[in-house]
C-alpha cells in the first residue's frame, strides 16, 4: 500500500468512528456516556506512548529544534481547545458555533496528523493512526452533544456534527498531503515535534481529564491497553 492510500484509510476510519460516536449517541444517549471513556482512555494511552518513545525522540533526531514546534503544537491545541471548553456550557447558539469552530480546527488539526506521521513511517503512523482513530468516537459524541446543548433539533445536530466533527478529518488529511510531502527531512522533523506536542495535549490535557473517577478501575485498564499496543507497535518497526 502506498503512504497516500494509508493516509486516506485512517482519515476516513476516522471520519466512520466520528459519525458512529454521533449516530449512538442518537440512539442511545446514558450507553453511549457510559462507554465513550473506555474509547477516550485507549486513545489517551496511545497518543501518550507514541510520541514520547518514537514521534518526539524521532523529531528531534531530524531537527534540534523539534522541542519548540512540540511546545508550539501543544499551545495551539490548549489555546483551541479553551475555546471549546469555555462556551460548552453555554446554551445560546452563538456560543454553541465558537465551540463548533474550535472542534472543526481541532478535527482538521487530526486529519493534518495522519499525513505527517505517515510520511515518516507506515508503522509509526498506523501506531498513532490506532489512537487517534479511537478518539474519534468520543469527539463525535461530544460534538452531537454541543449541538443539542445550543438548542440544534435532533436530525440537523447530525448533519452539522458530521461536517463540522467528522468531515473535516479526511479534508484536513488531504490539504495537509502535498504539503508534507514536499518537505525535507529537517522540516519534518518540525512537523512530527508539533504533531507529538497536539499527541500530548490530546492524551493528558484533553481526553484523560475528562474522564469521570467512578468508572476509574475498567478506564486504567483500557488506557493500559493503548499504552501496551502502542509499546507494541514501538518493538514491531
Ligand atoms: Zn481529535
Amino acid at each position: 500500500m502506498t503512504t497516500f492510500s494509508y493516509i486516506l484509510l485512517f482519515s476516513f476510519a476516522a471520519m466512520i468512528i466520528n459519525t458512529t460516536g454521533i449516530f449512538v449517541m442518537q440512539k442511545n444517549e446514558s450507553w453511549t456516556i457510559k462507554n465513550k471513556e473506555y474509547f477516550m482512555c485507549f486513545a489517551a494511552g496511545v497518543l501518550i506512548t507514541s510520541p514520547l518513545i518514537s514521534a518526539f525522540p524521532n523529531a528531534v533526531s531530524n531537527n534540534a529544534n523539534a522541542g519548540i514546534a512540540a511546545l508550539l503544537g501543544f499551545m495551539f491545541m490548549f489555546s483551541v481547545n479553551r475555546l471549546i471548553k469555555s462556551k460548552t456550557n453555554q446554551q445560546e447558539l452563538a456560543f454553541g458555533i465558537t465551540a463548533l469552530l474550535g472542534i472543526a480546527i481541532h478535527s482538521f488539526v487530526d486529519g493534518a496528523i495522519y499525513s505527517v506521521t505517515f510520511h515518516v513511517s507506515t508503522i509509526f503512523g498506523i501506531a498513532s493512526g490506532i489512537g487517534l482513530v479511537a478518539h474519534e468516537f468520543a469527539e463525535g459524541v461530544i460534538t452531537y452533544s454541543v449541538l443539542l446543548k445550543s438548542g440544534v433539533h435532533k436530525n440537523k445536530a447530525f448533519f452539522y456534527a458530521f461536517l463540522v466533527a467528522a468531515l473535516t478529518t479526511p479534508i484536513g488529511a488531504l490539504v495537509a498531503y502535498p504539503l508534507i510531502s514536499t518537505l525535507n527531512q529537517s522540516t519534518l522533523g518540525l512537523a512530527m515535534g508539533a504533531v507529538s506536542g497536539v499527541m500530548i495535549y490530546l492524551s493528558a490535557s484533553h481526553l484523560l481529564p475528562s474522564v469521570k473517577s467512578e468508572d476509574k478501575h475498567h478506564s486504567y485498564i483500557a488506557f493500559g491497553f493503548g499504552v501496551l499496543l502502542a509499546f507494541g507497535f514501538f518493538f514491531m518497526k
